[in-house]
């Protein structure tokens, strides 16, 4: 183990590209460092439904990639004996749409299981909806699915320290490579202005009849069957860096899920949280140096992810694994010339 890797982040960026790396590459030791894990990190706090939605400058193909390598990763666990410590389960259900959307093929539909457009008849529960969509996808609970990664981490060797890292250029005096998944902190800590806050707000109610997910096809209203609760959302408000709950935008979540699925006005609400995602108009997932003391760095960069880091976090992971092991390979700038 003689090359040092540091990972910057313990959300399910994080932890998932940690392991990625600790798993395949025997030959190097790995660090995590984050300022906050399980359970206050913003990837705890999301419903964690694979559902994607299109970045505008990704590669379709790659998006696809990431998509389907997430996908297969967690039905694998969802399959096996480890699912319940691991928090990850399939989940059925429906996306309805008030108007009949332009592309009713999305391109993760090949890659969830039993993709078809609804009948009339069931149609008929939501009236003011026009047209609808049910598959079967998976749910990652990362209350549980983050510890199990940061045990299987740690059983691949690698070691973790809780530190609020203020600049990169110091990290990298210490290390051979830094991979950089601090998902908002990536703002401040990567100086990339591209990084912005999209707050969500959720409840959790006790309503241990729901077992199906419905999602409008806006993005803004959703009712997520979980282990302990349902989720029902919620909020995207990009810019907004509060973390207080608001209770007109409680109010308002309460008001549209139980117009979608009535029986929810006597569920009992048992929580509120508020999280930020990490919005960015791509995804960063990409290598770039650091000068430090006559070195090149390798600085592999996976943060990004928006409203769907737990729907890409495997396939990131993966990615990032890949430039890491290139940067290894591959001779840094200044040795080129
Ligand atoms: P985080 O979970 O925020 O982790 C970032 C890590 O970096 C933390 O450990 C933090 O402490 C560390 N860090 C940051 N800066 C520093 C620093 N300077 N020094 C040290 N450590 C640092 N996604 C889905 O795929 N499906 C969903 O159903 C879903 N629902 C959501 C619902 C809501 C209400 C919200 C808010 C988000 C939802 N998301 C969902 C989005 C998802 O939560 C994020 O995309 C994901 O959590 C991003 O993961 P991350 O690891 O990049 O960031």
């Amino acid at each position: 183990k003689r090359v040092k890797v540091l990972v910057i982040g313990a959300g399910v960026v994080g932890l998932s590209t940690a392991v990625c790396i600790a798993e395949t590459l025997s030959y190097c030791s790995v660090t995590i460092i984050a300022e906050k894990f399980s359970p206050d990190t913003t990837s705890d706090g999301a419903a964690g439904i694979l559902f994607a939605s299109e970045f505008p400058d990704v590669p379709l193909g790659r998006q696809r990639r990431w998509f389907k390598e997430t996908f297969d990763h967690l039905l694998a666990i969802a399959d096996s004996p480890h699912a319940s410590d691991a928090g990850v389960f399939l989940c059925s259900g429906c996306q309805i749409f008030k108007e009949v959307p332009c592309d009713k093929k999305p391109f993760w539909s090949d890659f969830v299981l039993g993709f078809r457009n609804m009948t009339r008849h069931e149609m008929k529960r939501f009236p003011d909806h026009k047209f609808g969509q049910a598959f079967t996808t998976i749910k990652c609970e990362c209350v549980s699915y983050l510890p199990w990664l940061e045990k299987r981490f740690r059983e691949a060797g690698g070691r973790i320290r809780c530190e609020k890292i203020t600049g990169l250029q110091k990290v990298a005096q210490m290390y051979d490579i830094i991979v950089n998944c601090s998902g908002l902190g990536s703002s401040l800590l990567a100086k990339d202005e591209e990084v912005y806050p999209i707050r969500g707000e959720i409840l959790k109610v006790n309503a241990p009849w729901l077992k199906n997910f419905i999602r409008d096809g806006d993005g803004k209203t959703y009712i997520y069957p979980g282990i302990g609760y349902v989720t029902l959302g919620g909020t995207w408000q990009a810019d907004d860096w509060r973390l207080e709950v608001d209770k007109e935008d409680s109010n308002g979540i309460v008001e549209r899920c139980s117009h979608l699925e009535p029986s929810l006005r006597k569920a009992q609400v048992i929580g509120r949280w508020v999280g930020l995602r990490p919005g960015r108009p791509n995804p960063r997932v990409e290598r770039d140096y650091l000068y430090v003391e006559g070195r090149h760095v390798p600085l592999v960069h996976n943060y990004g992810h928006g409203g769907c880091g737990i729907t890409l976090s495997w396939g990131t992971a993966l990615d990032a694994l890949d430039l890491v092991r290139q940067s290894l390979f591959e001779k840094p700038p200044q040795a080129r010339l």
